[in-house]
């Protein structure tokens, strides 16, 4: 195993590599849920990300999967407007339902582990094909969730 295991940040004793069974992270209209994430534990209990980078990797992986699911148009600058991504007609203002999406997520040689957003969609008034309203919007959301799931992790406050 290539992965450098440190000393803890900040009692100096060992780590493991241990995962953590859930952890969940909320801004705005996203949530977010990581399932097994890896990490690295002392013997008291003191958690950090496998690397420095993780966070960072971890917000890039979203937004890549989150600019594959379908989602509408934003229009205007003050007053904005969501259109179909289909056929460009109004969405409904109203959100139709939640979706959650599952993704498989590996880091480095860890172990893989589950991602899963969890997001409205709006139903086209016209088509009736469902999206999220827009990937922008979502897209602005993710650094702040992020930063949930650092806090229920327990991790240290970096980067
Ligand atoms: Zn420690
Ligand atoms: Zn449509």
């Amino acid at each position: 195993m290539a992965l450098k295991i440190p000393r803890c940040a900040r009692c100096s004793n060992a780590c493991e590599l241990k995962t953590l069974a859930s952890v969940s992270g909320e801004d705005g209209p996203l949530k977010l849920t990581l399932q097994a994430m890896p990490i690295f534990e002392c013997a008291k209990g003191h958690k950090a990300p496998v690397h420095g980078d993780f966070m960072i990797w971890l917000i890039r992986e979203i937004r890549a999967r989150e600019a594959q699911i379908a989602a509408g148009k934003e229009q205007g600058m003050i007053f904005k407007k969501h259109l179909c991504g289909a056929c460009g007609k109004d969405l409904a203002p109203k959100p139709e339902r939640r979706q959650e999406y599952s993704y498989e997520l590996k880091y480095e040689e860890t172990s893989p582990f589950k991602l899963e957003l969890d997001m409205p969609l709006y139903k086209c008034s016209s088509c009736g094909k469902e999206q999220l309203r827009s990937t922008k919007d979502l897209h602005a959301h993710v650094a702040q969730a992020i930063v949930g799931i650092n806090d229920s992790a327990g991790f240290p406050h970096s980067g």
